[in-house]
């Protein structure tokens, strides 16, 4: 049978196509990305949060950033009453009335960048100006080289990122950890600060162990429960708090190095119910089966022009 040339071609790129679209979801997704050698993170322990806000003022001060306003003609100050361009950690407070940490009670929770081990923000960015420490870990901006394109803040997940509306020159804000005091050998600013334990600084692998013995234990029981450094000798004792039996932040999106614990369920808290694989993941797979599946075609389609080139040559 003679088989015309440009039906053998279309042949040969509908079976690339097929092959980038045989692969499922499941199929498509890449590994997930391990935690880097030395992550360090915070352990937030919902049940230990007194709301007082110290770690509020500590991020502020050791950060550079400026307080909210009421009404800047006015020069009163406020409350941040949520993340902003300029506040990178805000304490929030859970429900009306009642018993603490229970269902229909309140709780604390804060909030600041969660350094996934996979960040979509640094995915997304175009001009590297967000990166990943390979050493420890940290999600860092770069002033210098960001476009403003904001791309950053579409992409994550938990709505982090901010943008300086009101600058001239604008740049994108967010919780880098404290890494000017890392660098220095200190610890997070709002752990240093924080006057119960219920922000803690330290491994990440250290910050989940010790998330995991708190979930063993029974509610009431005694614990001395380490303050500012899990590496540091400081504890306080208190009783242990009826906790929600997960951590959050181990395994949601791939992971990430803030983890959160609480006596109410997350989302009450404002923590979504995320599944288990990134999304950075699932988009570098999808992307990746879509190449594959090209791969064959364009394989076959050298060799053909391959040939007909020798023929024209020859019968020249
Ligand atoms: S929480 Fe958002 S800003 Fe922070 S590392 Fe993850 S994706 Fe990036
Ligand atoms: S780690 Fe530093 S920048 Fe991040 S919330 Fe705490 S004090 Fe603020
Ligand atoms: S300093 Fe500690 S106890 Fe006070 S609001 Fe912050 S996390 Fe809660």
């Amino acid at each position: 049978m003679k088989i015309r040339r440009r039906d053998f071609l279309k042949g040969v790129a509908a079976s690339g196509l097929l092959l980038a679209a045989e692969q499922t979801p499941a199929q498509a997704k890449r590994a997930r990305k391990d935690l880097p050698p030395n992550a360090v993170g915070i352990l937030y322990d919902s049940t230990l949060c007194i709301g007082c806000k110290v770690c509020e003022h500590g991020c502020k001060e050791t950060n550079n950033m400026p307080m909210e306003h009421a009404n800047p003609k006015e020069r009163m100050w406020d409350n941040p009453q949520d993340l902003s361009a300029k506040t990178l950690n805000i304490v929030k407070r859970y429900g009306v009335a009642g018993e603490k940490d229970s269902v229909e009670g309140f709780a604390f929770i804060k909030r600041h960048c969660m350094h996934c081990i996979d960040p979509a923000c640094v995915s997304a960015c175009p001009v590297s100006a967000l990166v990943k420490n390979p050493e420890n870990g940290v999600v860092t901006y770069n002033k210098k080289a960001c476009i403003g394109c904001r791309y950053c803040q579409v992409a994550c997940p938990y709505n982090i990122p901010k943008f300086q509306w009101d600058s001239p020159f604008p740049e994108i804000t967010k919780c880098q950890l404290c890494s000017h005091l890392l660098a220095k050998g200190g610890i997070s600013a709002c752990c240093a600060v924080c006057p119960t334990g219920a922000s803690l600084f330290g491994p990440v692998e250290k910050l989940r162990l010790e998330a995991k013995r708190r979930l063993a234990m029974e509610p009431g029981e005694y614990y001395d429960f380490p303050v500012a450094n899990i590496e540091s000798t400081e504890v306080q004792q208190h009783r242990v708090g009826g906790y929600v039996k997960h951590v959050y932040g181990e395994r949601e999106l791939g992971g990430s190095q803030v983890l959160y614990l609480a006596g109410v369920p997350f989302a009450n808290l404002g923590l979504p119910d995320l599944p288990e694989d990134s999304y950075v993941a699932l988009a570098d797979g999808i992307q990746y089966a879509i190449y594959k599946g090209m791969v064959y075609p364009l394989v076959v389609l050298g060799g053909l022009i391959y040939i007909i080139r020798n023929r024209e040559e020859k019968k020249e």
